[in-house]
């Protein structure tokens, strides 16, 4: 398994909950636990991603 699948899995099986509104990576998006260590590197939606891109000097 490769370090993004374990990363993305890990955040996953952490706050996704199905009787939540939005997608697993939705909610990861929107996780507010900012000391935790994966918080930066925690998957973005492609919407949020392609903002970064754009917006990045
Ligand atoms: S970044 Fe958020 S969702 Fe991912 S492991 Fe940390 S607390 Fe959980």
């Amino acid at each position: 398994m490769s370090l993004r699948k374990a990363i993305n899995a890990h955040c996953k099986s952490c706050i996704y909950d199905d009787a939540e509104k939005g997608t697993w990576v939705k909610q990861v998006e929107n996780c507010t636990v900012y000391k935790c260590d994966l918080y930066k590197v925690r998957p973005l939606t492609k919407a949020s991603k392609q903002l970064i891109k754009t917006t990045s000097i």
